[in-house]
């Protein structure tokens, strides 16, 4: 028996979809969906987590309303992903963050600049919120306690990380054969190209029934723009462990221009998706959870924004309140990021691990 009335409804889909088979083309979901002859909690949250809701499955079929079967497979698949990651989430208690997650956000990140701002004040001087300091970080925060800060934080989000998916692969795995290695490197091919948002040739239809690449372009814009923000913040860390080189770099220097590409890449991206999810059909989506999905974009967008103006105004007096305002949003972004959007990149890998397995090690599951 099925925990909620998603999943009920999921597997009604699934129970068609395994007779008509149209669509087995079209993304992983379908050909998974075949390797089984009926659907547990554990199979249906390991399906929803392999669709792109790209929407292709839903303009080609035949069943959709106002067909009485009345198959939505994106729309069914989507609540059913937003509830898996309150589902697994570490700490339990805090899973309600998920359903509130743009006033959660609102909340974290307000409270985090006031935080950076009051800290500056009391901890520094209130003049180091206006002033340049040379474009100098670390003499309105010390470096020590900035490490300290983000660095716990950090450690949170990856424990928490680390619970909830443990707690997913132990249900969509189940007593399976363990996957071998190969299922990770194909997995991680298959997240870096986004491989599956196609809608299996020409690109997803929930904007309207032509196929756009645009929604994979700007997830690219984002993934990688991520990415090398990290990459950024990584080198500056060899520099000042490993060769003792202290901040500010140069304009010039590796990590200020991983910051900067990425940085332009967080504000292509997320402001690419925030005007494709406005254009999304609604049915195709879950509306219960919209918030989480804007507030997510709206927190890259602001991160990025935030800190490539710190970054052009650096040398002015303006630098002591933007870096409360951008460590501020930062802080908010990391305290956020287990509960919030961004953890669907981490569910979906795992999705696309287990799916490289079956495919790979051909398992059959009853
Ligand atoms: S979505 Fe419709 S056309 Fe596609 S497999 Fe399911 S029932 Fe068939
Ligand atoms: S919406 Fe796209 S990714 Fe999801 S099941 Fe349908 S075809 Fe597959």
């Amino acid at each position: 028996m099925h925990k909620t009335e998603s999943l009920r409804e999921a597997d009604r889909l699934m129970t068609i979809c395994n007779a008509c088979r149209y669509c087995e083309g079209l993304c992983a979901v379908f050909p998974a969906m075949e390797l089984r002859r009926t659907f547990g909690d554990g199979d249906l949250n390991y399906l929803a987590n392999l669709c792109h809701q790209c929407g292709a499955c839903y303009s080609d079929c035949q069943y959709s309303p106002p067909h009485e079967f009345n198959v939505n497979v994106p729309a069914v698949l989507a609540k059913v992903r937003n509830e898996s990651y309150a589902r697994y989430t570490w700490p339990g208690f805090l899973s309600g963050a998920f359903a509130r997650n743009g006033f959660v956000m609102t909340l974290l990140t307000a409270a985090s600049v006031a935080g950076f701002v009051i800290g500056f004040v009391v901890f520094s001087a209130p003049a180091a919120l206006w002033s340049a300091n040379a474009g100098d970080f670390y003499r309105v925060m010390p470096h020590g306690i900035m490490v300290a800060l983000f660095g716990a934080t950090a450690l949170y989000a990856i424990a928490a990380f680390v619970f909830s998916l443990r707690a997913y692969w132990r249900e969509i795995h189940g007593d399976a054969p363990r996957t071998g290695l190969a299922a990770f490197w194909q997995a991680v091919g298959d997240s870096v190209s986004l491989r599956y948002l196609g809608g299996g040739g020409g690109g997803c239809t929930s904007e309207d029934e032509r196929p756009s690449t645009a929604r994979r372009i700007y997830h690219h814009f984002t993934f990688y723009g991520f990415l090398a923000c990290f990459a950024a913040t990584s080198v500056a860390t060899l520099y000042h462990y490993a060769f003792g080189w202290q901040a500010p770099y140069a304009i010039v220097s590796l990590p200020v221009l991983l910051g900067i590409v990425g940085g332009i890449g967080l504000l292509i991206g997320p402001a690419g998706l925030f005007v494709l999810a406005r254009k999304r059909d609604p049915k195709l989506t879950d509306p219960t959870r919209r918030g989480m999905d804007t507030a997510f974009i709206a927190m890259l967008f602001l991160t990025s924004f935030t800190g490539l103006l710190l970054m052009g105004l650096r040398d002015t007096s303006a630098m002591g309140s933007l870096l409360a305002i951008h460590l501020g949003v930062v802080l908010g972004l990391f305290l956020s990021l287990p509960y919030g959007k961004f953890v669907h990149g981490l569910y979906r890998y795992l999705a696309l691990v287990k799916y490289a397995g079956e495919r790979r090690y051909g398992s059959f599951v009853d």
